[in-house]
């Protein structure tokens, strides 16, 4: 058996034409801010202006030196909540130590918050599906993987390795939220692999080469791998041992081309969600 590949890159495309319409009638503009020049960030804030030229929406980038004070962009995050062409801002991470990324994602507007960090957003997401207005971008985008390849999440045991607040507690509270029965480990859970087995949907959001491997998943599951990692040819992995796994599992995401992709997804269909609720 080998199994089925979970496509974020295909889907992302198709969600984001889906979206073109919309961005047509809202004319969302999304800012970014990066302090730095750190050579992930600024590969992941290039796929987020391919995809919003793609979408239709207007990309602004605000550039900082790595020494910038936690009062310019205080000032400046002030400043675009205040500006009403601007409609969606995020802060990429991550940031230098001078700054406090809880600080920051709390003073951006929770209506323009489309990366779903601020406090409100999260605290909304606690209580229904219905009130996830602006979940943080990875959990949504894993979400509607699930979703598009008729994977129902209901009754079944779903282990998330990761509980990071971007990443695995707000993806272990919507997958609460559709009546899944959570498990979330992270680094001091003993026996991880006593879990994992158990797990009909695993994913992990970790950052560590091949800390997922056959022997720990059951045969037939659903596995999802948020991690990016380099190996040591500097090319770019998951956490899972994908070839042994793939030979185990129902269903697998790739990494590249699984939940990176839906990522930037997820942040296109949260500015255009936020543009609509501002201009409507
Ligand atoms: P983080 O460092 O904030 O959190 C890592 C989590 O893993 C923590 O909860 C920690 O307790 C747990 N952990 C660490 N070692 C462990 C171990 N040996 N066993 C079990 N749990 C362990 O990271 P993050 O920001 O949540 O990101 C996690 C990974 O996902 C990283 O590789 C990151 O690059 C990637 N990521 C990918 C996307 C994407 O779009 N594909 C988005 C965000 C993050």
């Amino acid at each position: 058996m080998s199994a089925k590949i979970l496509d974020g890159k295909a889907l992302s495309e198709k969600l984001i034409d889906s979206v073109r319409a919309k961005a047509r009638k809202f004319k969302p503009t999304l800012a970014v801010i990066l302090v730095g020049e750190d050579p992930a960030s600024l590969t992941y804030i290039k796929n987020k202006k391919t995809a919003c030229e793609q979408a239709g929406i207007q990309y602004v980038e605000f550039r900082y030196p790595l020494k910038t004070t936690q009062k310019t962009l205080l000032a400046k995050i002030e400043e675009i909540n205040r500006d009403k062409k601007i409609n969606g801002v995020i802060v990429q991470m991550p940031l230098p130590p001078q700054l406090s990324a809880p600080l920051l994602m709390r003073a951006i507007d929770p209506k323009k918050d489309v990366d779903g960090f601020h406090a409100y957003n999260l605290g909304k997401m606690m209580l229904s599906p219905e009130f996830e207005d602006l979940p943080p971008a990875t959990p949504l985008g894993i979400v509607k993987l699930l979703d598009y390849y008729d994977i129902p999440v209901q009754g079944k045991e779903v282990v998330v390795i990761g509980a990071s607040n971007i990443v695995g507690k707000p993806l272990s509270v919507m997958l609460l939220n559709r009546n899944a029965t959570v498990t979330t480990c992270h680094i001091y859970t003993k026996n991880l692999a006593a879990h994992t087995r158990r797990a009909d949907v695993l994913i992990s959001a970790v950052g560590k080469i091949n800390l997922v491997t056959a022997p720990m998943i059951k045969r037939g599951a659903v596995v999802i791998d948020v991690g990016i990692n380099r190996d040591k040819k500097g090319k770019l992995c998951g956490d899972v041992d994908f070839k042994a796994v793939s030979r185990k599992a129902s269903y697998i995401s790739p990494v590249p081309g699984g939940v990176g992709p839906m990522t930037v997804a997820a942040l296109i269909l949260n500015t255009i969600r936020a543009t609509e609720r501002q201009k409507s």
